[in-house]
């Protein structure tokens, strides 16, 4: 149904031409119902429509891309970014050994099948000596169920003694693990079934004695907008350090990804994909914005999307660097696509044998981290300034350091750079052109 609305949206805005407000508003109240039938929570949603529109509007339009396009873009585009990123964030096990992973959720969440499926993955893929340990005292098979999930791993767990209280075991584990050289050690907890004190102050008494590296949410992903409250609450009292969501094999929706993540701006480490002990998914964004957008055609329109407008933004560039034109807007354009693509060194190792510019820009220190702070000082700067530098003057540079929040030596240092920059693509220009539609492609 979500895929039916989007593309029935997008068929509206279609061969129009031009991205107007009122084709965005239109198209992106049609995304707030569809995220909602997502099952992503209200104020997410309201929240995430808010920002498309930001982006939409300061989007200039792409002759050769289609508005519908354009706008799939844009709202995928947020998805990723909602969703925290392309990039996974993987654990955390820096500690002296044993690192400690707590786990932590509602009972029924799939707290202790999580357990074992990170044992696994641990043991097997990093190659560490792995340990777990139930401190469920509630639930009578409980313990039991963790030892035989632990002999399909093939991963050793905390012997069993009768009587012992949580923290009694989660320190019994602690000395257990060091004395055995273990690298990692899980504690698995005990839930309720709704939320409750007692368990909190239980999770965070066993988070002072264990000083765990990884605090994982364990939360099931078809609870949808109670997934969020329980998110919430656990996040207000344990320190927290990412999610894992769970049954994502029979949720076909993906809503409770994008509000747990945009409620707790933690990071969702995996998803639960089945019964199995080797059904955990290293949690990928790109497939999650897929399913929220729904399968197939929209998915495939984002690449193709994708593709074009960033072909488009290389073309337009490639013409004017050929005519030696380099303002502060493409240096601006450029510091986006670097961001994108992972920064300064993922640029530079791909242009073929200009070990000199190479060289040039690393001394005109441009840091990955500044890109940011110097698209906001492009943008404090009037139209004309971006045209023509050079009228930058003394009184304008104030006004821009103002603006930006910076130092006028941090313009300073802007200006040098854009101005190496341009000399070097003057230089490139004489020398053919060649390396252009390469160099404007990145
Ligand atoms: P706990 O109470 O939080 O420890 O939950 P359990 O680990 O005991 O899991 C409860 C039930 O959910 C078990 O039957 C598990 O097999 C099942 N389960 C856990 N994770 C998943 C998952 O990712 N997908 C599916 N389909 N079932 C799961
Ligand atoms: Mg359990």
């Amino acid at each position: 149904a979500l895929t039916e609305k989007l593309s029935g949206v997008f068929d509206r805005l279609g061969g129009r031409g031009v991205l107007s407000e009122k084709d965005v508003d239109e198209a992106l109240r049609e995304v707030r119902v569809a995220l909602l039938d997502a099952d992503v929570a209200l104020p997410v949603a309201r929240d995430f429509i808010a920002k498309a529109k930001e982006r939409a509007a300061g989007e200039a339009v792409v002759r050769s891309v289609r508005p519908a396009d354009q706008v799939v873009k844009i709202v995928y585009d947020g998805l990723i970014e909602t969703l925290g990123g392309e990039e996974p964030v993987p654990l955390n096990l820096a500690a002296a050994p044993p690192a400690v992973i707590l786990m932590a959720g509602l009972q029924g969440s799939g707290k202790t099948t999580t357990a074992a499926k990170l044992a696994l993955r641990i043991s097997k893929t990093e190659r560490k000596k792995v340990m777990m340990a139930s401190l469920d005292t509630r639930r009578p098979a409980a313990m039991e169920q963790l030892a035989l999930l632990g002999q399909q791993a093939e991963v050793d767990t905390l012997p069993i003694v009768a009587g012992q209280s949580a923290p009694d075991i989660a320190r019994r584990a602690m000395s257990a693990a060091k004395l055995a050289g273990y690298d990692v050690l899980i504690l698995d907890t005990a839930g309720r079934t709704t939320l409750d004190e007692a368990m909190m102050a239980e999770a965070a008494e066993i988070a002072r004695i264990s000083q765990p590296t990884e605090t994982l949410l364990v939360a099931d992903s078809l609870t949808g907008q109670d997934a969020v409250r329980t998110a919430k609450a656990f996040h207000e009292r344990l320190p927290l350090t990412g999610l894992i969501l769970t049954r994502a094999d029979g949720d076909g929706r993906g809503g409770a990804a994008l509000s747990m993540r945009a409620v707790t701006g933690l990071p969702i480490k995996f998803l639960g994909a089945g019964e199995k002990i080797d059904a955990l998914d290293v949690f990928d964004a790109r497939r999650v914005a897929g399913r929220i957008l729904g399968q197939g055609d929209i998915v495939a329109l984002v690449e193709k999307a994708s593709a074009e407008l960033d072909q488009a933004k290389a073309e337009r560039m490639a013409k004017k660097l050929a005519k030696g034109q380099f303002d502060l807007d493409d240096l601006s354009d450029q510091l986006a696509q670097m961001q994108k693509m992972g920064g300064m060194q993922g640029l530079m190792g791909l242009l073929p044998g200009v070990q000199k510019i190479k060289k040039q820009i690393a001394e005109a220190n441009i840091d990955d981290k500044i890109f940011r702070r110097q698209q906001a000082i492009i943008s404090s700067m009037t139209k004309v300034e971006r045209k023509k530098p050079d009228l930058l003057n003394a009184s304008r540079k104030r006004r821009v350091a103002a603006g930006a929040g910076v130092d006028v030596a941090e313009i300073n240092r802007l200006l040098k750079q854009h101005r190496q920059m341009a000399d070097m693509f003057k230089a490139m220009s004489k020398g053919g052109g060649k390396g252009f539609a390469r160099m404007a492609q990145m």
